[in-house]
């Protein structure tokens, strides 16, 4: 199949969270099972060095009728990857990614809209006909709509069929309706069944009403987003979808994340039996100028700081854990300045005993996999989280809420404890302070009182193995399906086209 994957970060080369190691590691596995990938993402100022020497064509690309943009299509690769960089200074060339670093740039929609509508554009330019174009959150959400309204009746793109995937359904971009002329959206799409929600315009929203097929990245994130508690507002659209929505749980990247070759930890170690992971754990506590006790249980975390990942929940425990436990905490992460500062302060409270790293840090967030005990991630929600993947290799136990892709990554420990076979880590359901609480409590339990439990928990865990080549093969499953089928009838377009007809 010849798949157009369009994603605003790619691991390796630009990244905030993890659709960026989705939109590397799901391309390259579909790449080895033989299909043509080639991936569609802006040009960056950030790695400005990689593709300005990469040759460019000149393109077009039709907004709408009075918006044409030109934009430059810079051919290369990533990783035996191709990759075609949309140039578009005027967009991309900024110091931030989304934002400026503290706020959302205004004109997000029309900059993605933008790489949304050129990846079509330069198929078209190159005479190269997909079978799937491949659009990921909001940010490419629009592929599917200017395939099906911009180029419904264009015969070169009549056998392609689109897929919009969700890694991150509470982001929807949500803007002024002054942008629709710009983006090329017609003014009979801004209404509450497509485009409008609650007078502004929403591009996820309507993005899902044009897209051939949509998917999202864990089964359990599935069963949610289509609830009213679960589907950030938009529960409605997901459950009106012609083809159900589709939950394929994320691999992982076991070249980068392997405790027997990863380069960045103090020591190797296939097993737990050997002491590369003792040492990782004592290599962390000196980096990070915690006392270097061995025995003294070391948890941590590694994530955004926003809402949706249970901080709120996570500072009042890591203080209470501080005050009466003895244990060890680090957290890494970067976002809500509020919330940095509260971790700072303990920091402050408790030097020798929790880290708090305020950044971004690739090699430090390797570190911490390997050299931690145990792996906390209370989120609210989490469409399919990596972490816990992550630290399942690296026998770090991971303790996480019952939502999501973490119910479908970790077996919980269960209350009985007769699940020793197979139990990877530990769960809790309610989103309340004490029962996050009260399993973290549970778990220093196991850890400091039954060792072999422990033991047998991460040599469970560390067998575990989510394979992108698993992931890719579903993928490929519903793509074939979606290409058998005729392609989403949106009852407006339908009509559109039947009174242009009837007009002449
Ligand atoms: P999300 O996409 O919601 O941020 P995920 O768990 O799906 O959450 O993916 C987050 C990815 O970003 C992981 O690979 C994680 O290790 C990485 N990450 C998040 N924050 C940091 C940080 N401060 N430093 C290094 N890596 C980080």
């Amino acid at each position: 199949m010849k798949l157009l994957f369009i994603a605003s970060e790619v691991d390796g080369l630009v990244k905030t969270g993890g659709l960026a190691d989705v939109a590397y590691a799901l391309p390259k596995a579909l790449q080895e099972m033989g299909h043509d990938v080639r991936i569609v993402m802006p040009a960056y100022r950030q790695i400005q060095d990689l593709w300005q020497e990469w040759p460019a064509q000149s393109l077009d690309c039709k907004l709408s009728f009075f918006n044409t943009v030109t934009v430059h299509c810079r051919r290369g690769s990533h990783e035996s990857l191709p990759v075609i960089a949309v140039e578009h200074p005027a967009s991309f060339d900024r110091p931030g990614i989304y934002d400026d670093g503290n706020f959302a740039y205004p004109d997000n929609a029309l900059r993605f809209g933008i790489l949304s509508k050129a990846a079509l554009d330069w198929c078209q330019q190159e005479g190269w006909v997909p079978d799937i174009v491949h659009g990921n959150d909001w940010q490419s959400a629009l592929t599917g709509f200017y395939l099906a309204e911009h180029f419904g009746q264009d015969p070169f793109f009549e056998k392609t069929r689109s897929v919009l995937s969700i890694h991150n359904g509470a982001y929807q971009m949500h803007c002024d309706a002054g942008w629709l002329a710009q983006l090329g959206i017609d003014q009979r799409f801004y209404r509450p069944a497509d485009f409008e929600d609650s007078g502004h315009l929403n591009l996820l929203k309507g993005s899902l009403g044009f897209a051939d097929g949509v998917t999202t990245v864990s089964p359990g994130y599935a069963s949610e987003l289509i609830t009213p508690m679960g589907g950030h507002g938009l529960d409605h659209k997901y459950r009106a979808l012609p083809e159900p929505l589709v939950g394929i749980l994320n691999g992982c990247d076991y070249d980068q994340w392997n405790p027997e070759t990863d380069p960045w930890i103090a020591a190797k170690y296939a097993t737990i039996e050997e002491d590369g992971k003792a040492k990782c754990k004592q290599s962390l506590q000196k980096e990070l100028n915690l006392e270097p006790n061995p025995d003294t249980p070391l948890l941590g975390s590694i994530c955004r700081l926003v809402d949706q990942k249970g901080i709120h929940l996570m500072i009042p425990v890591i203080l209470k854990l501080m005050q009466s436990h003895d244990c060890q905490f680090v957290m890494l992460g970067s976002g809500d300045e509020n919330l940095a500062n509260q971790l700072t302060y303990i920091q402050r409270q408790y030097p020798h005993r929790f880290h708090f790293f305020n950044g971004y840090d690739i090699g430090l967030s390797h570190r911490i996999e390997a050299g931690l005990d145990a792996f906390l991630m209370p989120s609210v929600f989490e469409p399919c989280g990596l972490n816990q993947i992550y630290s399942l290799r690296y026998g770090t136990l991971p303790l996480v809420r019952e939502v999501g892709g973490l119910q479908d990554t970790v077996v919980r420990l269960s209350q009985s404890q007769r699940n020793l076979k197979t139990a990877t880590g530990f769960m809790f359901q309610e989103l309340t302070e004490e029962a996050l609480l009260a399993e973290t409590e549970r778990l220093l339990d196991v850890y400091k009182n039954k060792p072999s439990q422990w033991r047998s928990m991460q040599h469970n865990a560390m067998q575990q193995r989510f394979s992108w080549k698993k992931s890719a093969t579903a993928y490929e499953r519903f793509y074939r399906r979606l290409l058998k089928s005729a392609p989403n009838q949106h009852p407006l377009l339908t009509r559109m086209a039947t009174e242009a007809e009837a007009t002449g």
